[in-house]
């Protein structure tokens, strides 16, 4: 039987970061396409997810085998913080959607994006598999963050009830291209690229949000891209996977700022705007739990991210290349 994978949210930043990969890695390699498999990358033009209506129908059209789920309604801190109903609403509608008819449909597996949103904000780290649970999450993002934890118990229950193959991904901060380089609503690294760029266009101060001293862990979309390929192909558990870097690998927002800075080759005045939110300090999450799953195949390398500093600048110069066409 022909393998079909649905990628919900087809054309977002993972979605797209996925298609880049399943397309340009070699079919012998441990993330290229297979012969037989087919990948469609849905968007919301295809149907509302939030409608069951048109989520059956979607799945009636494609006969999905395999559901990569991205789709859903996603902003960063300070988007969070002004519509925190609608996140939790929208993500709840979509992801109920997607797991039931994944559930009717006969998929043989799901694998839905979480966020370490979902971890509770008092919590000892590093952040891993078995805390998710363990207290409330954040107030700045309790909407979004409680909607994508009831993946979690919706697919453990998929599960007990029905014996579904359904599981979870929890990747920490992703960048890459075809991000959302918004200025108001959108994460802190193309939200900052953006507002780099125009500030050398305009010569205007570059202001970045907050004190700077928060730090996060960053993926790279490609990076997470392959992480999702290989889930969907050696990884058949419940439980989630937190996708990452290393704990070790945080940064603080101002070394974000003044790489993207200096790639952008921006030289008028920088500053800190204290008076906006800082959102949570830190959030570390191991990734201990991946490297030891991924290193039980025998036959394939270890895996290597692609360096902080690479990754940006390939961002940074996507950004500019497409800017003009409205990125
Ligand atoms: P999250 O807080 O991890 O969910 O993700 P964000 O990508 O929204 O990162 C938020 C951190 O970056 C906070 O410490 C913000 O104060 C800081 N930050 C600085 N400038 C910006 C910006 O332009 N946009 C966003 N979203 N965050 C910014």
């Amino acid at each position: 039987m022909s393998t079909v994978v649905l990628v919900t949210g087809g054309s977002g930043l993972v979605g797209k970061a996925i298609e880049h990969v399943i397309n340009t890695e070699p079919e012998s390699s441990r993330f290229g396409k297979r012969p037989g498999e087919k990948w469609v990358f849905a968007n919301s033009t295809e149907g509302d997810l939030k409608d069951p209506v048109q989520t059956e129908k979607l799945f009636e059209k494609y006969k999905p085998t395999h559901v990569i789920h991205l789709a859903a309604l996603v902003g960063g801190l300070f988007k969070n913080m002004k519509y925190k109903l609608t996140f939790l609403r929208d993500n709840t509608l979509i992801n109920d959607n997607v797991l039931h008819f994944s559930h009717t449909k006969n998929v043989q597996k799901v694998i839905s994006c979480l966020s370490t949103c979902v971890f509770p904000d008092k919590v000892t780290y590093p952040l891993d598999e078995t805390k998710i649970h363990d207290g409330p999450p954040h107030e700045s993002n309790f909407g979004y963050a409680n909607a994508k934890r009831m993946v979690d118990v919706m697919n453990h229950a998929y599960k007990e009830e029905f014996g579904c193959n359904f599981t979870s991904a929890i990747p920490t901060n992703v960048f890459g291209p075809h991000d959302n380089f918004d200025l108001e609503d959108s994460h802190v690294i193309p939200g900052l690229i953006h507002k780099c760029y125009r500030a050398k266009q305009n010569n205007t101060p570059f202001a970045v949000s907050g004190t700077g001293k928060p730090l996060r862990q960053f993926i790279f979309s490609y990076d997470l891209a392959r992480l999702f390929i290989w889930m969907l192909r050696e990884y058949d558990d419940v439980e989630p996977v937190i996708l990452s870097v290393g704990e070790e690998e945080e940064v603080s927002i101002k070394s974000v700022a003044d790489k993207i800075v200096k790639t952008v080759g921006f030289q008028g005045e920088y500053k800190f705007d204290s008076t906006k939110a800082d959102g949570q300090f830190r959030k570390p999450a191991s990734n201990k739990r991946l490297l030891t799953l991924m290193s039980q195949n025998k036959n394939e390398q270890q895996f290597k991210f692609t360096p902080f500093d690479e990754a940006l600048e390939y961002t940074v110069k996507w950004f500019v290349e497409n800017y003009n066409k409205g990125a």
